[in-house]
């Protein structure tokens, strides 16, 4: 068999994580024809690496809105695309410790709601009552967001891919995206290979969703796209000793807003992680044993039953970070019929639903339903930074 590839497609999407594959279904569905390329298998990348964290309690107004969004298609999944993806909506509880961060959620309160997210600041009584798990000696309050919660991530870009293809999308796995033809300050035709084997295909539109490999991906295209992977680990434990299975099921995604320690249910455990400030950017996965120990002592303060837990699983997978760490999301204002997706340094999961629905508009020439011009790549050159304050 040789590789044959369609000369000619409408859409080229690059990488098939939750962002590619949530695109090419929102594309495919509108009528174009979208060929996407996977360097290794479908949600191989960060995708399938997520804590399944989904939630609209952001800071920032336009990420509120996205997560919105993103809930209200992860919700109906079932029926469009189809697929199971286990979402529970367990909630999201920020836990505060000081009177700052009380003021500073209250304020993002104000954000959630002014949006229909029917979230709350709550006093340490109710946390204590949400989430038992949580040793609350010290917090003061939380922050509340009854309707996010979490499901699971390579089920979802399996639904998307799955959506992609049933309406005519092609997917082609251990495929990669090597070069770009530009002509005119246009996108004309790409270049991609498969084992030994190269070949062009034509399109009018390319869509980079290449996640923690992005800057590569977009320096081919000439474009600069600030992404660095950085490591980011999770444990999953089995059963909690003396604790009350039901109880655990019913954990909302926790998260202690001072140090990112953050956990939720899991199988008969839980899931647990937090995003390590000295962990620096590079593409390695291997797995630093300093990292359970600084688990450990996270979680013997914060949730000490935890600890009697068993490590049962885990895994290291990137974050692909922005120097804001916000996405970076739109229309490349160098390359004509170049858009990206990517940077979403560790709520990308989460946007990717919306995010596919958004990209389709921008390619069709719609207005898309959430204004992403403030996710602009020029915000850089331009000196503008985002200012999301509830990143985990
Ligand atoms: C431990 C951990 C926990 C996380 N928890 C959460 C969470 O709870 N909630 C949340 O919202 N987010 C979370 N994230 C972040 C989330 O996983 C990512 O933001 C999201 O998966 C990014 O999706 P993506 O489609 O952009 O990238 P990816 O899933 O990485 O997909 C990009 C794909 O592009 C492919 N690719 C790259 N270069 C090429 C090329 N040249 N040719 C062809 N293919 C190429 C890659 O192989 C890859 O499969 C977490 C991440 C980690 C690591």
């Amino acid at each position: 068999m040789t590789f044959s590839p369609p000369e000619s497609v409408d859409v080229v999407i690059i990488g098939g994580g939750v962002v590619g594959c949530s695109t090419a279904f929102h594309l495919a569905e509108a009528g174009k024809s979208v060929l996407l390329v996977e360097k290794s298998a479908i949600a191989s990348g960060s995708s399938s690496k997520a804590a399944g964290g989904v939630r609209a309690c952001f800071s920032d107004p336009v990420n509120v809105a996205l997560g919105k969004r993103s809930l209200d298609l992860l919700a109906d999944i079932g029926t469009r695309p189809g697929g199971d993806i286990d979402l529970h909506r367990v909630g999201y509880l920020f836990l505060c410790t000081t009177s700052e961060q009380m003021n500073e959620f209250g304020s993002a309160v104000e954000v959630h709601n002014s949006h229909g997210v029917r979230s709350s600041m709550i006093g340490v009584e109710q946390v204590h009552q949400l989430s038992p798990l949580a040793n609350v000696d010290d917090v003061v309050g939380g922050c509340w967001s009854p309707d996010d919660g979490t499901c699971t991530p390579e089920a979802v870009v399996q639904a998307y891919a799955a959506g992609a293809r049933r309406n005519g999308a092609l997917l082609l796995t251990n495929t990669e995206f090597i070069s770009a033809d530009i002509r005119d300050g246009h996108i004309r035709s790409v270049e991609i290979r498969s084992g030994e084997e190269s070949a062009h295909v034509s399109a009018s539109s390319v869509v980079i969703a290449s996640g923690a490999w992005s800057k590569a991906v977009g320096a081919a295209f000439g474009i600069d796209l600030p992404v660095e992977p950085v490591r980011r680990e999770i444990i999953v434990t089995g059963p909690i000793a003396g604790v009350d299975p039901a109880v655990v099921a019913r954990s909302p995604m926790t998260i202690d807003a001072a140090s990112t320690f953050y956990f939720h249910s899991e199988g008969r455990g839980v899931l647990a992680g937090f995003s390590d400030p000295s962990v620096q950017p590079g593409f390695d996965l291997t797995r630093d044993p300093s990292y359970l120990e600084k688990l450990v002592e996270l979680a013997s303060y914060r949730a000490p039953l935890l600890v009697n837990a068993e490590v049962t699983g885990g895994w290291a997978g990137y974050y692909e970070v922005s120097p804001d760490h916000d996405g970076i999301v739109g229309r490349s204002s160098d390359v004509g019929g170049v858009f990206y997706a990517t940077g979403f340094s560790g709520h990308g999961f989460l946007q990717g639903p919306a995010i596919g629905e958004i990209l389709r508009d921008l390619i069709l020439g719609r207005e898309p339903s959430i204004d992403i011009a403030p996710l602009s790549n020029d915000r850089f050159s331009a000196g503008r930074r985002r200012d999301e304050r509830h990143l985990v």
